[in-house]
This record gives C-alpha cells, sequence and structure tokens, in this order.
C-alpha cells in the first residue's frame, strides 16, 4: 500500500478492504503460551486512501463490532487506547460515539512508525473476556487494556497514516491523510466461540485431534505443558502448509530457514507427545479442510505439500540421530574419566554446530545417569548473544538501518544462523 499511502500512485479505488495470510515469526516465542499468538494468523483490514478518515474509520469500526447485524460485542466490554497527543480520536470516541473515559486509555505505543515510510497515530481496541481470565492482581501495572495480560485482548488496531517518517527522522505529513486497519481474525473468533485461547476455535481443535490421535498418549487438557505442544503443532502445521502452498520451500536461507525452523519445532514439540516418527505431514489435509472455503490452496496442492513437509520431517530425523550419535560418544568419554556431568560447553557445541535440540541433550543426559551442567549452557548462549549484540552495534545505528531498508538495492546476506535474537534454544 505504501505507494498509494505517499501519494506516488493514485489507485484506481480509494477504499480497499481484504483478509492478509500473515506470518509472524517476531512472535514465536509466545504462540501456544498465550491465548492470543500465532505464527501465521489472519489479519483483516480496511484501508482508505485520501478518502475517509478517522471519524468514519472510528464510527464504522464500531458499528462493526458492536451492532448486532454484524458481531454484536456488549460495548461495556470494549475499550480503547489511543496516542495521549491525538485529541482528535480521544473526541470521537468520547463525544460522538459515546464512550465513556474510563473506557478510553492513552499510551505512548499508540503511534505506528517502521522507520522511513508512512506512519501516524492509531487507536487499539481491545475486548474484556472478564475476571475469569484475570491472570494478574488488581494492582498490577501490565493489567490493563494494553498491558501484557490474558484478560484484555488486543483485537483491532486502526492506525491513521498522515505522516512521512522522512530520513533525517522528521515527519512531514503525507499528500492524502490515510487509514490502514488490521483486526486479528482468530482473537474475534476465540471471543464469538468463548474459547479460553484462539486455539478452542473450530480454526484449530480438528488439527489438536489429529495431533491427540497420532500421539495416542497425551490428550490436550490433561497437562498445561503438554497443552503448549499441541497448540504449537497445530499452529506451526498451518504456516508451514501455506507457505509451502504459497511457494516457499524450506532451506538455510531467508524465508526457507523460517520454514526449516518452524518444523523443526514443531517435530521436538511432537516428541514431548511422544511421538517419535514424521507425522506433520499427515495434518495438512486437515488444515486444508478447515481453510478450503476461502482458501483453497492447500488442498489442491496437498500431496505436493504434504511431500514437502514429509521429506523436511525425515532429513531432521536423520539430523537428530547424527546429534545422538555424537552424544553418545560424549557421554561415553565423560563416563571414562569418571565424570558424572556433561559439560554446558559440549551442550552448546551440539546445539550450535549441529542443530541438535538442547532439550533432547539434557534429557537423553539425565536418563543416562549424568548431571547436566545448564548453567555452563546458558553461560555460552549468554557469550554468544552478546557477540551477536556487539556485532550489530558495531554496525549501523537503527536510524540508518531503517532506511537501509526500505532503500533495498543491494542483495542482504542472511544472519539468522548466528544471531538469533530471542531464541535460547531451539525449542
Ligand atoms: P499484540 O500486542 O497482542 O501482540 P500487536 O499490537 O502486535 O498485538 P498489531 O501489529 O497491532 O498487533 O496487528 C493488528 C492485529 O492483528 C492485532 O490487533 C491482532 O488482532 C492481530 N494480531 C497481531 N499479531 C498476532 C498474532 N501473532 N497472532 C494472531 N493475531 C495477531
Ligand atoms: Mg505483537
Ligand atoms: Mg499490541
Ligand atoms: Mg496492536
Amino acid at each position: 500500500m505504501k505507494k498509494y499511502f505517499d501519494g506516488t500512485v493514485v489507485p484506481e479505488n480509494l477504499r480497499i478492504v481484504n483478509a492478509q495470510k500473515s506470518i509472524r515469526t517476531n512472535d514465536i516465542e509466545n504462540v501456544g503460551r498465550t491465548a492470543r499468538h500465532q505464527t501465521m494468523f489472519e489479519m483483516l483490514g480496511n484501508f482508505s486512501l485520501g478518502d475517509y478518515f478517522k471519524k468514519e474509520a472510528l464510527q464504522w469500526a464500531w458499528e462493526f463490532l458492536t451492532s448486532p447485524n454484524w458481531i454484536g460485542f456488549d460495548p461495556e466490554r470494549l475499550y480503547v487506547t489511543v496516542y495521549p497527543k491525538d485529541e482528535e480520536a480521544k473526541r470521537i470516541w468520547q463525544d460522538e460515539i459515546g464512550l465513556s473515559s474510563d473506557h478510553i486509555i492513552e499510551m505512548e505505543d499508540n503511534f505506528w512508525d517502521i522507520g522511513a515510510g508512512p506512519s501516524g497515530p492509531d487507536t487499539e481496541i481491545f475486548y474484556d473476556r472478564g475476571q475469569k481470565f484475570n491472570d494478574l492482581s488488581d494492582d498490577d501495572p501490565e493489567n490493563y487494556p494494553g498491558g501484557e495480560n490474558e484478560r484484555y485482548l488486543e483485537i483491532w488496531n486502526l492506525v491513521f497514516s498522515e505522516f512521512n517518517h522522512k530520513s533525517d527522522d522528521t515527519y512531514e505529513p503525507l499528500p492524502n491523510k490515510n487509514i490502514d486497519t488490521g483486526m486479528g481474525l482468530e482473537r474475534i473468533v476465540s471471543v464469538i466461540q468463548d474459547a479460553p485461547t484462539n486455539f478452542e476455535t473450530d480454526l484449530f481443535m480438528p488439527i489438536i485431534r489429529d495431533i491427540q490421535q497420532i500421539s495416542d498418549r497425551v490428550k490436550y487438557g490433561d497437562n498445561q505443558d503438554l497443552d503448549v505442544s499441541f497448540r504449537v503443532i497445530a499452529d506451526h502445521i498451518r504456516a508451514l502448509a501455506f507457505a509451502i502452498a504459497d511457494g516457499a520451500l524450506p532451506s538455510n536461507e531467508g524465508r526457507g530457514y523460517v520454514l526449516r525452523r518452524l518444523l523443526r519445532r514443531a517435530v521436538m514439540h511432537g516428541q514431548k507427545l511422544g511421538i517419535n516418527q514424521s507425522f506433520l505431514y499427515r495434518l495438512v489435509g486437515t488444515v486444508g479442510k478447515i481453510m478450503s472455503s476461502y482458501y483453497p490452496e492447500v488442498l489442491q496442492q496437498q500431496t505436493f505439500v504434504e511431500k514437502v513437509i514429509k521429506t523436511e520431517e525425515q532429513r531432521f530425523y536423520e539430523t537428530i540421530n547424527e546429534g545422538m550419535a555424537i552424544l553418545d560418544q560424549l557421554l561415553a568419554k565423560e563416563k571414562s574419566e569418571q565424570s558424572q556431568m556433561i559439560q554446558g560447553a559440549d551442550i552448546f557445541k551440539l546445539y550450535d554446530t549441529y542443530g541438535f535440540p538442547v532439550e533432547l541433550t539434557e534429557e537423553i543426559a539425565s536418563e543416562a545417569g549424568f548431571e547436566v551442567d545448564h548453567a555452563g549452557f546458558e553461560k555460552e548462549m549468554q557469550a554468544q548473544r552478546e557477540r551477536a549484540r556487539n556485532a550489530r552495534n558495531n554496525e549501523q545505528s537503527m536510524k540508518l538501518q531503517s532506511s537501509l531498508l526500505t532503500e533495498v538495492n543491494v542483495a542482504s546476506e542472511y544472519v539468522g544462523y548466528t544471531t538469533l535474537e530471542t531464541e535460547s534454544a531451539l525449542v
């Protein structure tokens, strides 16, 4: 939309609505643990390219959410956050829509800005799922709409794209004032279906039931830790199936590496459920069926998608088997030296050099009666993170980086193998 927002191209239609398949890997650690995050989700949007603006966008959003003709949410359950300086948004919510002031929260974060390019204040709409999802104490500073909690669910972000963030870090008005909104379909569905998380909905439960059947050992709902694994697998197989149907393939680079990582995480979570063989490919049909009325592409290419996933699963099992062999040697060596402990540096090397999952190392070592130097491993991880951070700091400031990202005229180098930012292990 950027070329429309900045006025370089005038579109045929000034009003657009869409449903986007979105993949966000920055949420990967949240998936399965919070109620509301997936790696792949559907974002429903409406866009105004210099046509309607704040007043209409807010009024229509409110109508869509609360009118019995549409979603029909109880207005009392809805809260909004606004950018503190955005007096206009505050006024519209309060005076024109009639929201009481205790449902309007000012938040400094409510400014959409991804570096150089269109930006502007935004307003976000939250649904209060009620006391039963209250996971924090009442006086916890995060226990409000906009905080990190499970009670107040962010369902919709409405961005008023009216500035151009220039490379010299100043903001100038865009030729037009634009609207850019994103609403999470699965979150809306979870509220409508009164589900504890996005996953206990008809978008995911058929996949979870299939996993349960394949596992044949644990049931969803029996154990909180294992429930996370069910949800991670259900999420990751959906992202994988769609990305592959859209033409991406697992590999060691760029987006392909994202797929490889999703698949490996899913396999490892499968192991926690007692699944020790290729199984993800067997879920593709179910993913395709759930989504087929709107997205026929997965079912149409089912055989191909299954084949890609199965091959990749088998390759990962080979990696695991190689890692096992190296680990066996390591354990034998420690034993011959009368040691009862597997060293952190060795765990790290297995992970870093061979891609062997830490949890697996630790599990196997403890089963063989060894102590695990987990602190030593964490120390190695920390050192690696620092090396990565220093490498980054030495390069460019964030400001320079954002213009680099938007003026893409040189080939980029992928550094994800050595500088993963948030991940402490594969799982
Ligand atoms: P959160 O604060 O909950 O992580 P966000 O502020 O990062 O969400 P936005 O960037 O504002 O999300 O995206 C617009 C909408 O898309 C959100 O309001 C939400 O409904 C949905 N959404 C965002 N991230 C996810 C995700 N990982 N899984 C499912 N839905 C999402
Ligand atoms: Mg987020
Ligand atoms: Mg948010
Ligand atoms: Mg948001």
